[in-house]
C-alpha cells in the first residue's frame, strides 16, 4: 500500500530547500529518536514513525526520487519488470506521441536504470565489543538480480513482440462523423518495448531479481553507541535493470552488562565495601572494561557516595576522549557473622554510646552462657 499524502519534507522537518547535507543531518538525529529500541514504552507508534522516517529519507536522498517526488508528490515503488518502468517522463511523451501520432520506433522504451534498495538490519553486540570494536557478520535480507535470467526476467531471451510486430505501436482506424481517425498507441502486449520474453524465468516470475540472504561482515567501531546505523555502501539490494546496488543499514543494539552501565561517555559501576572500609577508608580493586584499576576510597565514606575514577568509562567515537567510571558506593551488611564478630559489634556500639534495643533476646546460647561466666 502506498501512502501518497505523506509530506516528506514536513516528516523530516527540513524545508523544500534542504540541501543534501541537511536532509542527512535530520534523519541521522530522528533515526535515533525514533528507532523503536530506544521506545519501548511507546513502541507501535515508533516502528511507523520510523518506518515513515526511512520512507521519506530513500527518496528525499536521492535526487532523481526527489525530483520525481517534487513534481508529481509520489514516486514509483512498484517492482519493476523489464519494459514496464514507472516514468512519468517517457510516459508523458508517450501520450505526446500518440496524440500528435509521431512514429513510435524512435522512441522505445529501453528500462531505466534503477538504484537498489537499501536494507537495514539490527545487530546485537556486548558492551565489551562496543567498546573495544569488533568484528561480526550479520545475515542481511536482500534482493539480488536473478542468476537464472541475468535480471531480464525472460527464460531463453526476448523476441520481437507478436502483437506489434516489434514497432512498440499499434494502430487502430476509427470511423467518425469527420472521417477516418487514424490512432496509434502503445502496445499493451510489450508496453512500448517491441520485444517479448520468450518465456517468463521461472526463477524469479519475470521480475529479474530474486529474494535471498548475503552475510556482510560489519565492522564494529571502538564506541559504538545503541542504535547507531552504520551504513555499508553497496551491499543493499540489487540495482535494476543495470542501475547501483543500494546500501545496508546496520543498526547496532548493544546488550545489558551484567555490572557495567553506560551513560553516554561514562560508566556506572554499583560497588559493596564493608563498614570499616568505609570508616577507615581503603584501597581496592574495582573492575573496568579494560582491567581492575585502583579506587581510593576516604575515610568517612558514606554509602550511596559515587567514586569517580577519570578516564576510566567509555570511549568517544570521534576523537578517542575517555569518560569516566563512576563507583556507586555501596554498604554490605552480612547476613550471618561468627561470633567473634558478634562480640566486636557490640563493643564497637557500646564506646559509640549505642544500646541496641531487644539484643538479649536474639543472644545466641553460647553468648548467653559466656556472659553468664563473665558476670559470676
Ligand atoms: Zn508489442
Ligand atoms: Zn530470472
Amino acid at each position: 500500500m502506498r501512502r501518497r499524502f505523506l509530506d516528506y519534507y514536513e516528516l523530516l522537518g527540513v524545508d523544500r530547500n534542504a540541501t543534501q547535507e541537511e536532509i542527512k543531518q535530520a534523519y541521522r538525529r530522528l533515526v535515533k529518536e525514533w528507532h523503536p529500541d530506544l521506545n519501548p514504552e511507546r513502541r507501535k507508534e515508533a516502528e511507523e514513525k520510523f518506518k515513515q522516517i526511512q520512507e521519506a529519507y530513500s527518496v528525499l536522498s536521492d535526487p532523481e526520487k526527489r525530483r520525481q517526488y517534487d513534481l508529481f508528490g509520489t514516486v514509483g515503488d512498484v517492482p519493476m519488470s523489464p519494459g514496464v518502468g514507472f516514468d512519468p517522463f517517457s510516459d508523458l511523451w508517450r501520450m505526446v506521441d500518440d496524440f500528435f501520432g509521431y512514429p513510435r520506433s524512435a522512441t522505445r522504451t529501453t528500462p531505466r536504470p534503477e538504484r537498489g534498495e537499501d536494507v537495514e538490519v539490527v545487530l546485537d553486540i556486548t558492551l565489551e565489543e562496543a567498546f573495544q570494536g569488533a568484528e561480526k557478520e550479520v545475515e542481511a535480507p536482500v534482493v539480488v538480480t536473478c542468476q537464472d535470467c541475468g535480471g531480464s526476467g525472460a527464460r531463453g531471451g526476448f523476441r520481437s513482440c507478436p502483437d506489434c510486430g516489434g514497432s512498440g505501436q499499434q494502430v487502430s482506424t476509427r470511423r467518425t462523423p469527420g472521417g477516418f481517425v487514424r490512432t496509434i498507441f502503445t502496445c499493451r502486449r510489450c508496453g512500448g518495448s517491441g520485444t517479448t520474453a520468450a518465456e517468463i524465468c521461472p526463477s524469479c516470475q519475470g521480475v529479474g531479481r530474486t529474494e535471498t540472504t548475503r552475510t556482510v561482515r560489519v565492522v564494529v567501531p571502538p564506541g559504538a553507541e545503541d542504535g547507531m546505523p552504520l551504513r555499508i555502501p553497496g551491499q543493499g539490494c540489487s540495482g535494476k535493470s543495470g542501475g547501483p546496488p543500494g546500501d545496508l543499514y546496520v543498526f547496532f543494539r548493544i546488550q545489558p552488562h551484567p555490572i557495567f552501565r553506560r551513560d553516554g561517555p561514562h560508566l556506572h559501576l554499583n560497588w559493596s565495601l564493608t563498614y570499616p572500609q568505609l570508616v577507615l577508608g581503603d584501597t581496592v580493586k574495582v573492575p573496568s572494561l579494560d582491567g581492575e584499576v585502583e579506587l581510593v576510597v576516604p575515610p568517612g565514606t558514606e554509602p550511596g557516595a559515587v567514586l569517580k575514577i577519570p578516564k576510566r568509562g567509555f570511549v568517544t567515537l570521534h576523537g578517542g576522549r575517555r569518560g569516566d567510571l563512576m563507583v556507586h558506593i555501596h554498604l554490605a551488611v552480612p547476613k550471618t557473622i561468627t561470633e567473634d564478630q558478634r562480640h566486636l559489634l557490640q563493643e564497637l556500639a557500646k564506646s559509640m554510646g549505642v544500646t541496641l534495643a531487644g539484643q538479649s533476646k536474639s543472644k545466641s546460647l553460647t553468648e548467653r552462657i559466656r556472659e553468664k561466666f563473665r558476670r559470676s
